[in-house]
């Protein structure tokens, strides 16, 4: 087995994804850049090599269970291993003026956001558990947002995507459940609200200070936390 601990962090090409690979990559891990577009993939990959650390790409869009397995498979063969999987891919759907009304919901982009948000998780965490339970210290991280929050109520009315980042907490939990007696750790984080295309680059935290929680996360001890939804606060109620 390769000796270097390896991360695949998926929507890695760019905003608070790319800040978590290269974060995790500074801390000496070889990160494998999950990212669907190839131009774009290839991109990231050169940007971590230039800045010093090690970087692969690895063809993965969320939505598709055979490109999870494929992922796994370039994984299995490039690296040898996985230790943490940040699951980071994310979208906001289709906005109308900014929001979207639940009055008018148009049900695709529901569709669209559970795949990508939440069953996205699902797929590509399972398809990586067979590598991630031979590692000693597994880490899985889905990064989440306070919208999902119940209790919170933050951020405008968004009848699809604050939804789906409540059912990926509770996701996050059934999973720190059904994982209790091995060594994968699983919990979720919220970044706060950072500058990256999501946003339109109209917020006040940078991508690094987003990445922040989620490195925290994937490199917690093995006595840390597990199914809890943190920010570098602490833990977030939902
Ligand atoms: P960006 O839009 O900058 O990046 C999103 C990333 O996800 C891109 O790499 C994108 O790839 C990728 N992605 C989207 N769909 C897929 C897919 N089907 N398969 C593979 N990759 C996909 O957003 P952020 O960096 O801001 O967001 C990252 C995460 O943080 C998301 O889960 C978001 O919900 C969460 N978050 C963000 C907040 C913020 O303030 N920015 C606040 C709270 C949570 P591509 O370039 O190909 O589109």
């Amino acid at each position: 087995m390769n000796d270097t601990k390896t991360a695949l962090v998926t929507g890695a090409n760019k905003g608070i994804g790319f800040a978590i690979a290269h974060g995790l990559a500074a801390l000496g891990f070889t990160v494998a850049v999950g990212a669907r577009d190839d131009v774009r993939r290839a991109e990231a990959v050169e940007r971590l090599r230039a800045s010093g650390v090690d970087a692969f790409g690895v063809a993965l869009d969320v939505t598709s269970d055979d490109s999870a397995a494929a992922a796994a498979a370039t994984v299995a063969r490039t690296a040898g291993r996985l230790d943490v999987l940040v699951n980071n891919a994310g979208i906001a759907g289709r906005l109308d003026g900014g929001a979207q009304d639940p009055t008018t919901l148009d049900l695709d982009v529901v569709r669209t956001v559970l795949d990508t948000n939440v069953l996205g998780v699902v797929r590509v965490t399972n398809a990586m558990l067979p590598l991630l339970r031979r590692a000693d210290s597994p880490r899985v991280v889905n990064v989440s947002s306070n919208m999902g929050s119940l209790t919170l109520r933050t951020g405008p009315v968004m009848a699809a995507y604050a939804p789906s980042k409540s059912m990926l907490n509770s996701v996050t939990v059934q999973y720190a459940r059904r994982l209790a007696d091995t060594n994968v750790i699983v919990n979720a984080c919220c970044p706060g609200y950072v500058a990256t295309d999501f946003t339109g680059f109209n917020a006040p935290r940078t991508a690094e200070q987003g990445a922040a929680i989620a490195i925290r996360l994937a490199t917690l001890p093995d006595d840390g936390p597990r199914g809890g939804f943190f920010d570098d606060e602490g833990v977030v109620p939902w």
